[in-house]
């Protein structure tokens, strides 16, 4: 039993990070900078948590911003729940309205994110995710023995489902506060901010997605934000963006908050806020 919960609780932490520091403050926001050899090890930690395609997740998030809770948002609540949660995540190709080319200029060459997009056929690289994450597993359970397996398994199915989850919960704000006026229903929500060491304060997140820390206010703890000041301080990582400029305060309070644009290279950029085509006849 010790080791499966070592196992699960270790798993868990490094493919959280993998996740939340790699696939979305790094691959999404570009909201600090690192060498390529501690990005591909953020986004293979994440790969490991069943996160699927860094091009697919990165599209998809920033189409999120670009749309927030419209219905051109891939998981938008008002899809209901069903559609939010999960079935998005079944399509079988990119929505007619995101050409990864223009949503992610800066990944769609890199050869690894490349491979890993399976030529842009979603289904086929969520298996490819699915098959690599059974392949880890069954090298555990050679090396490590079967409690280590399970539990290695189990905390990356976890953190799927964390995920899958955390799309629906953070924006509806019956459950939790906001710190900033953004013109979608993102929400700050301390449960989910402990299970994903920081990415819960969402409302302030939609409005300075840019920022490597997530903590508007005194009291707002961002663990993610620790991690990357501590790389910072041995060298792994370089410029980071602190949000400082936006900081609150105090206490609590509603402030109307003008979005940044998403730190994506110019020509994305201007392209994204470009308006965009529903379906291409
Ligand atoms: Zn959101
Ligand atoms: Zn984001």
């Amino acid at each position: 039993m010790a080791e499966f919960t070592i196992s699960f609780l270790v798993t868990l932490f490094l493919v959280t990070l993998g996740t939340t520091i790699g696939y979305h403050r790094l691959l999404s926001h570009r909201s600090f900078k690192c060498p390529k050899a501690v990005e591909y090890v953020f986004i293979t930690l994440g790969y490991l948590g069943f996160q699927t395609s860094p091009i697919w997740w990165t599209a998809m998030h920033r189409t999120h911003h670009r749309y927030s809770d419209e219905v051109l948002d891939p998981h938008a609540g008002l899809h209901g729940w069903k559609r939010s949660v999960y079935g998005w995540i079944f399509d079988e190709k990119y929505p007619d309205h995101v050409d990864k080319n223009v949503v992610c200029p800066d990944l769609v060459n890199d050869p690894y994110y490349k491979f890993l997009d399976c030529g842009g056929d979603v289904q086929k690289a969520h298996l490819l995710n699915g098959f690599t994450n059974f392949m880890v597993r069954f090298a555990i359970l050679y090396f490590f023995g079967l409690p280590a397996a399970l539990g290695s398994l189990l905390a990356g199915l976890t953190m799927q489902q964390i995920t899958l989850w955390f799309n629906l919960l953070s924006h509806m704000p019956q459950y939790g506060y906001k710190n900033y006026e953004t013109s979608d229903d993102s929400t700050n929500n301390y449960f989910l901010t402990l299970l994903t060491l920081g990415e819960g304060l969402h409302n302030n997140h939609h409005a300075v997605p840019g920022s490597a820390n997530n903590s508007m206010r005194k009291g707002e703890i961002d663990i993610n934000w620790y991690i990357i000041r501590g790389l910072q301080k041995i060298g792994l990582v370089g410029w980071a963006n602190d949000g400082a400029a936006h900081r609150l305060e105090s206490s609590l309070r509603i402030k109307s908050a003008k979005v940044d644009p998403l730190p994506v290279p110019s020509e994305a950029v201007q392209m994204l806020h470009e308006e965009p085509s529903l379906v291409k006849s």
